[in-house]
């Protein structure tokens, strides 16, 4: 995964994340590191042992942390003048560090909050603005896309998307310190390991030479450069393309296309094969086979499944597929094929992978969905979602953890109590289903939503 921040695999994660970059972006900037260039590393002074010594960062936690994890960074080998680079001007940073982050942490605002309907997420993705910049992108470098496709294999439209996903093609790539906010992330706590083994890891990067220590710049989380890697990312996967000796993501769009074209040929990207069709299914159709589970392109068209656009499926050699109901049986429905999985291993959310596919399709001129939304259809409140999912934890439709948030567990148990009671299974958490799975009627299930809203 490239991003930390957006590993929920579920819009209403995307909400969360949405506040937390609204706090972000509200919230103090990083120090810069140094005022002066830290001494390569070719000059490092060997004769020098023992502990690190810093001056204190103003956190006595923060402190503490960093003399433990400065002493463990030299013990499993990493170069002294670097683990002194990376730490020696760490300093608390609010969002990690302030109060509001104990206010996210303990779900103070859940009652509040909705999770967002994907036609809202898409928003921005789909918009005039991206849409038309992504156009121009591909034509504008037509030159370096096709050599990326040529090595890659992978399609130009779908690296232009993930651009556009991830920094707005290159216009947004944070101003923190990546080993600052990393830092914070591992004083913070929630994610200290992964905190930790991200700084040892971009520790190693600086110490190959692949990226300088002044380069290190990152979004709140730790995700660097024009795409977004972590570190660990990064040393997997960047690459030099532009053939000047460093893999620079941050500045030069030859080496970020093609680190991120790069990652996704590794993760199984299949060249010339759609991520995803709309389709159109029969009057009656079982819903419950939209559940997760691929099945032959020959079983799907056996029940029924036609492109909406009409004709036969055109795959390119794409053979299984699951049927994809983003807001259930009354809105657009979609046949995902291997390519939609390869996406979401750069960010492991449907919403997120979605985006990237009707993006880049829309770069080359074709517009989805083609079925409206069902906007008339309210979004359940996190706090709906959870009554929801402790509704169908009792009644033996296994939801998962009670989490407010509906990702594929929940609307799988949500399917099984439909199917068992002959409703379309859908799986999609509406008012009406919060009242049939609670035992309330739909006016009193609402005016009890309500008075929770
Ligand atoms: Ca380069």
């Amino acid at each position: 995964m490239a991003r930390l921040a957006v590993e929920r695999s579920h819009i209403a994660g995307a909400a969360v994340l949405a506040g937390l970059l609204a706090s972000c972006a509200a919230g103090p900037q990083t120090p810069p590191v140094t005022s002066t260039p830290p001494p390569p590393v070719t000059q490092q002074p060997p004769a020098e042992t023992g502990p690190i010594t810093y001056k204190s960062s103003g956190n006595k936690d923060m402190d503490a942390w960093r003399a433990s994890f400065s002493a463990r960074a030299l013990a499993s080998g990493r170069d002294r003048t670097v683990v002194k680079s990376f730490l020696e001007n760490i300093s608390p940073i609010d969002l990690w560090l302030g109060s509001e982050v104990q206010a996210a942490a303990t779900g103070i605002s859940d009652q509040a909050e909705f999770a967002k309907p994907i036609w809202d997420y898409l928003k921005v993705p789909l918009g005039d603005s991206r849409v038309s910049t992504g156009t121009e992108k591909l034509q504008d470098e037509a030159g370096l896309f096709d050599r990326i496709e040529a090595t890659y294999g992978v399609d130009r439209q779908v690296v232009a998307a993930i651009w556009g996903m991830e920094t707005s093609f290159g216009a947004v790539i944070g101003n923190f310190d990546a080993p600052n906010t990393l830092a914070n992330m591992a004083v913070e706590g929630r994610r200290k390991t992964l905190a930790e083994n991200e700084l040892l890891t971009l520790m190693k990067v600086v110490e190959r030479g692949d990226a300088t220590r002044q380069d290190l710049i990152a979004g709140w989380a730790g995700a660097m450069g024009q795409t977004q890697f972590m570190p660990s990312t990064y040393l997997a996967y960047g690459v030099d393309f532009d053939g000047d000796g460093k893999k620079d993501i941050w500045k030069s769009d030859a080496d970020a296309l093609a680190s991120a074209a790069n990652y996704l040929a590794q993760s199984g990207y299949a060249r010339g094969q759609p991520w995803g069709v709309e389709v159109v299914v029969p009057p009656d159709y079982d819903y419950s086979l939209a559940d997760g589970q691929e099945r032959r392109l020959e079983t799907w068209v056996a029940t029924g499944v036609t492109p909406i656009a009409g004709g036969n499926f055109s795959t390119n050699g794409a053979d299984y597929a699951e049927l994809w109901l983003p807001a259930g049986a009354d809105g657009p429905k979609y046949l995902l094929f291997h390519n939609f999985s390869v996406f979401k291993k750069y960010n492991n959310a449907d919403s997120y992978a979605f985006a990237v596919g009707l993006s880049g399709d829309a770069f080359l001129g074709a517009r989805g969905p083609v079925t409206a939304w069902p906007t008339q259809l309210a979004p359940l409140s996190v706090a709906d979602i959870k009554l929801l999912q402790a509704g169908l934890n009792s009644k033996g439709y296994d939801a998962g953890v009670v989490d407010g948030i509906a990702g594929r567990k929940t609307k799988t148990a949500l399917q099984g109590f439909q199917k068992d009671r002959g409703m379309v299974a859908d799986g999609y958490p509406t008012k009406a289903m919060l009242a049939a799975v609670t035992g309330q009627d739909s006016a009193t299930a609402a005016a009890a939503a309500a008075s929770v809203d």
